[in-house]
């Protein structure tokens, strides 16, 4: 109440986890960190799930615990747990401050180590007894104000050879990370791929940076163009698990790769890294637009690289074309994501978790404007989406109220957070929620066949680990709130659902789509999480 007194937003959330997601996704969003609140002992422990995501994900955000008073510790206060040592290793910074004079000089750095150099997550530890305390306005420490972060260049020779580099390249790719979506370096590299006509990849949360229906977006086309590529173009991505390390049998080994990134630890991480541009992703692009285009150097279409890449795009759009003609009951994947991608506005920001349907549903969703899309990111986590979704409901409420958040979970994703369901609707947050239900991880079973296993001496040992309750009712929990629910079984029904859902202003909708149980991803060269060659 004292925050609101301020004009501070406060959104109460049913579980910390899903708070601290929610924050992070504010920071990601709009580069300002929002502040999660936190409870002492299980309430900081849920959230360290939460800082270790923000920590991967590169978002900034600031979390707040109240913890036991100091004079009890030891003694087995209520919820005592060691707060600071136990968030320590998750994020950049955990203090505790000293007194309520230091307060506002360590508010400023936990807004400061949180956005400058790599952005990440900061715990800042209150005790009862400091919370209880009070302190005269005079005798508190100086108060900072902390400026937006520097906008450091790159050296300019490096920049130079990074150009002679491209030149020279046969087969240039350039790659579009998150890290780009977050330093909004949009227009440069907007500028540099449509003067240079070099295919682009995004990855996944680096989707609309560049749009998705970008001529030279080789998405379509990712495991030649990765595989293939001489000269790599690093915006903002790290040769992680989710680029295959940069290594064998994914890459090419010869690949020379030229990164821009805001920290220098970065570089020759997984591989040597050619030219390392260090520094802020906005300003280094615009140092490499203005070389670039003082070349005039036009990457050919005619060049065999994109005959190549455009006979790869095109085969590899047909196949999924012809996954989502085929509407056949039960539905799959593709003719499902193809009926939501069609009935939706173009602009709306998605967020997607879950396993076939986050990584099947990228491939179909297509989005044309940066931040855009959220997802289970760089950790891997379930359980983001409704958090994450909240945050994005709430910027648009203040930023661009006509433009829709639409959530597609996996079922078992949609159960890591479900009761925040309820947080949308005291919010009054009209968010989409698609659960793509095929009644289990990965894929579940029929009705008959669940039936007969569960029904054995101990459905413990009979069901099969991935399974979930068949035909699962999960829109039912949009009548807890008064909002709307839909069970779709056909295109027909999914197409009526999305646009009654889209009617909506004030509240939840869950459209509750039954797929066949075993409907899977179309055939892949190499298996998930193919291992380099270490
Ligand atoms: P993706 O998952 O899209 O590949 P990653 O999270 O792996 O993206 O990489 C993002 C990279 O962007 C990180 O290495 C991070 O240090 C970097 N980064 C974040 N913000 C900036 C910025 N403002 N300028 C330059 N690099 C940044
Ligand atoms: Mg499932």
């Amino acid at each position: 109440m004292a925050f609101q007194l301020e004009g501070i937003k406060y959104i109460g959330f049913r579980n910390e986890q899903a708070a601290c997601y929610a924050a992070q996704a504010i920071g990601y969003i709009t580069r300002k960190p929002a502040v999660c609140l936190t409870v002492s002992g299980p309430g900081l422990l849920h959230v360290i799930g939460g800082m270790s995501n923000a920590q991967s994900n590169c978002w900034p955000v600031i979390v707040i615990g109240g913890s036991s008073d100091q004079a009890q510790e030891r003694l087995g206060a209520f919820q005592e747990c060691f707060q600071v040592e136990s968030s320590r290793l998750h994020c950049k910074m955990s203090a505790r401050p000293p007194n309520l004079s230091s307060i506002p000089r360590f508010v400023a750095d936990a807004v400061k180590l949180s956005t400058y150099g790599r952005p990440g997550a900061v715990y800042l530890d209150f005790p009862g007894d400091l919370l209880n305390a009070t302190v005269s306005e005079e005798d508190t420490d100086w108060i900072p104000s902390i400026p937006e972060p520097p906008s450091t260049m790159a050296s300019p020779c490096q920049v130079a050879k990074a150009v002679k580099l491209i030149l020279a390249a046969e087969k240039p790719l350039f790659i579009i990370g998150k890290g780009a979506a977050y330093a909004k370096a949009e227009d440069p590299i907007r500028n540099i791929v449509n003067q240079t006509n070099i295919p682009f990849l995004p990855t996944p949360m680096g989707k609309g940076v560049v749009s998705d229906l970008h001529r030279c977006c080789v998405g379509p086309a990712r495991s030649l163009a990765l595989q293939k590529a001489d000269v790599v173009v690093l915006f903002g991505a790290r040769l992680n698990w989710m680029l295959h390390f940069g290594r064998l049998p994914r890459f090419n080994p010869d690949v020379k790769v030229i990164q821009i990134d805001i920290s220098p630890e970065e570089f020759h991480s997984s591989l040597p890294t050619a030219v390392a541009l260090h520094g802020d992703l906005r300003t280094v692009s615009k140092q490499l637009e203005e070389e670039l285009v003082k070349t005039g150097h036009v990457f050919k279409d005619s060049s065999l690289w994109w005959m190549s890449l455009k006979e790869k795009v095109c085969q590899n759009r047909e196949v999924n074309q012809r996954s989502a003609e085929d509407t056949e009951e039960p539905l799959n994947y593709y003719a499902v994501f193809h009926c939501i991608q069609e009935t939706l506005p173009k602009n709306c920001m998605i967020i997607s978790e879950g396993a076939n349907t986050m990584d099947i549903g990228r491939t179909v969703f297509m989005n044309e404007l940066p931040r855009h899309r959220l997802d289970a990111g760089t950790f891997g986590t379930m359980g983001v989406g409704f958090g994450y979704a909240i945050a994005a409901a709430l910027w648009c409420r203040d930023n661009s109220p006509r433009k829709r958040v639409v959530c597609i979970e996996g079922d078992s994703a949609f159960g890591f957070s479900a009761m925040e369901v309820e947080t949308m609707s005291r919010y009054k947050l009209p968010v989409i929620i698609i659960v793509v239900n095929n009644n289990g991880i990965y894929a579940g079973l029929d009705h008959g066949l669940f039936h007969d296993l569960a029904d054995g001496s101990d459905p413990a040992i009979t069901l099969p680990p991935t399974s979930l309750t068949p035909g699962c009712r999960y829109e039912k929990m949009a009548e807890m709130y008064g909002g709307k629910g839909y069970v779709c079984k056909s295109i027909k029904e999914l197409h009526s659902a999305v646009e009654n859902a889209l009617k909506e202003t004030s509240k939840p909708t869950i459209i509750n789509v039954f797929i066949s149980p075993v409907a899977q991803r179309k055939a892949q060269d190499f298996d998930w999480l193919t291992r380099a060659k270490m």
